[in-house]
């Protein structure tokens, strides 16, 4: 079925040192939340937005005696991403306790799971030019809460919590460190995004933080990683730092980029880097430490007790695997093979998947490369003038399969349609009425076409002595019979009258 890909190989950014060559080498765990309207182990709201410390169950605040209860929700939530990414599910995981103190931390450890996630290996496939793409690993993705929020900047003396967040249900998703370079990181998680949000097991929305990135960046020698590959020893690639975090793609690719020169520069100095959590600034586009391994936390991972293993049956698993949405990949090899789109054209209208329904809806039925022109070129490129999406547009699909069908019955020409485009955007209607009542009909009646052109031809003797003699003089005489139809005499029909009276 992705037989209209071309698989890469890994494409490593190579940055020349002083001394040497330096490749990169990336690897990513992405936290994405759950889309779900209650937490992972309590039913308060994870509504976004609200008065701090609103939507916070006595569970979620640790109070004594408290118990988590898991959402079921949440859980089949996962599954499904794991679906989603080719992953092997698994019927047995367990949750762990994450200890660590911090303010926004009411219980003291988070819940998370360690040893036995509820999803193993899978894999990404990543877009990187129309019709060529790559496959990143996943190692696995498990199922944690989030934490709350500390808030610095109300006061200039103290500091306030909001345990809104806390216990929000989200995805650990890991990635093998197949990525090589900043552009690789970004397709990566706009690929994760992408398919999370057709699933509908995530909202993606960066700038709210529901899908952020640690990324783990290290420079290795030319033919280091190949050595990686074949062996899957870690020890042949360099070490790496790991910037926590990120919830934009231009940062991502920024923060890769500084630092992997950063360490390429400590290692030609003869010096060595550091294994440690780093905070990228984007406002001085670096990145510094934020602890290294020795102030690091000892976590004392142990099962939690308060929770019994996570049993899911097959038939459970199968249930939500029958009811999975059609991905991207699959939509866009369907609409490249199947209604003869280019790569590219079906890459933009399958991006979000709020577009691939609208142009699904207009090209039901009608031919899919006019639907894919008119949703790309006059809508999209109406909609991203305005600021608007397919959601606020003001044409819907079945009004623009309206302007198609009367192209494609030959009551209108292309250039009648865009004017009926342009009625449609600002004042609405049926597009059939407005062209009936607008008188905007094509004129295909011959009749009145080749009278048209009698009279022009009668009117201007000196111009059809110039144009018999020279034919390429002829188009001055469509132009004219096209402006006194108003443009709604078929072009070419009136081509061919033109040059049978004129003798041509
Ligand atoms: P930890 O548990 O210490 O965070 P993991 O083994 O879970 O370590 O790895 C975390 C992430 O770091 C994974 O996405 C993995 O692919 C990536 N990673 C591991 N080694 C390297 C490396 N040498 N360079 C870049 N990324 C790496
Ligand atoms: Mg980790």
């Amino acid at each position: 079925m992705l037989d209209h890909l071309s698989f890469t190989a890994p494409q490593p950014k190579t940055i020349a040192g002083a001394k040497q060559d330096w490749e990169l080498v990336i690897g990513l765990e992405v936290h994405a939340q759950v889309a779900s309207k209650a937490k992972l182990f309590s039913g308060a709201s994870t509504g976004f937005g609200a008065e701090p410390n609103s939507h916070v169950a006595f569970v979620d605040a640790a109070m004594p005696g408290m118990l988590p209860v898991i959402n079921e929700f949440c859980v089949a939530q996962a599954v499904r991403t794991g679906l989603g990414l080719k992953a092997a599910i698994n019927l047995w995981s367990a949750f762990d306790r994450k200890n660590y103190f911090y303010p926004d931390l009411p219980q003291g450890y988070q819940i998370s799971q360690l040893y036995h996630p509820i999803v193993g290996e899978g894999e990404v496939i990543v877009d990187m030019a129309p019709g060529v793409a790559r496959r990143v690993r996943i190692e696995r993705i498990h199922l944690e809460q989030d934490a709350g929020k500390s808030i610095h900047d109300m006061d200039p003396n103290m500091s306030f919590v909001d345990l809104n967040r806390t216990g929000v249900a989200l995805m650990e998703i890991v990635s093998r460190p197949d990525i090589r370079g900043p552009e690789e990181a970004a397709a990566y998680v706009a690929k994760l995004r992408q398919i999370m949000r057709y699933l509908g097991t995530c909202d993606g929305n960066m700038q709210n933080g529901n899908l952020r990135a640690d990324v783990n960046v290290s420079v290795c020698a030319p033919g280091a990683y190949e050595r990686y590959q074949e062996t899957q020893d870690f020890s042949h690639l360099g070490t790496r730092c790991e910037i926590k975090n990120m919830n934009s793609l231009r940062f991502i690719q920024a923060a890769i980029e500084y630092e992997a020169r950063r360490q390429i520069a400590i290692i030609e100095d003869g010096g060595a880097v550091v294994q440690e959590t780093r905070l990228y600034d984007p406002d001085r586009g670096e990145t510094r430490s934020m602890r290294s391994k020795e102030e690091a936390h000892d976590y004392r991972y142990f099962p939690d007790p308060d929770l019994l293993p996570l049993e899911i049956e097959q038939a459970w698993v199968d249930d939500i695997a029958r009811v999975m949405p059609e991905l991207p990949d699959e939509k866009k090899a369907r609409f490249v093979q199947e209604l003869g789109l280019s790569e590219y054209d079906a890459g933009v209208l399958t991006a979000e998947v709020e577009n691939a329904d609208f142009f699904e809806a207009v090209a039901r039925g009608r031919d899919g490369k006019q639907a894919a022109n008119w949703v790309i070129n006059e809508l999209f490129g109406r909609l991203n003038k305005e600021g608007l999406t397919v959601e606020t547009s003001p044409v819907s699909a079945a009004q623009l399969g309206g302007v198609i069908d009367l192209i494609a019955k030959g009551d209108i020409s292309g250039k009648i349609a865009k004017d009926l485009f342009e009625i449609l955007w600002t004042e609405g209607g049926d597009p059939a009425q407005i062209v009936e009542s607008r008188g905007m009909k094509q004129v295909t009646d011959m009749g009145a076409i080749e009278k048209a052109v009698d009279d022009i031809i009668a009117a201007n003797p000196a111009q059809v002595e110039k144009a018999r003699a020279n034919p390429k003089l002829a188009g001055w005489f469509v132009g004219q019979v096209l402006k006194a139809t108003g443009g709604k005499a078929n072009p070419a029909a009136v081509n061919e009258l033109v040059a049978r009276k004129l003798g041509m």
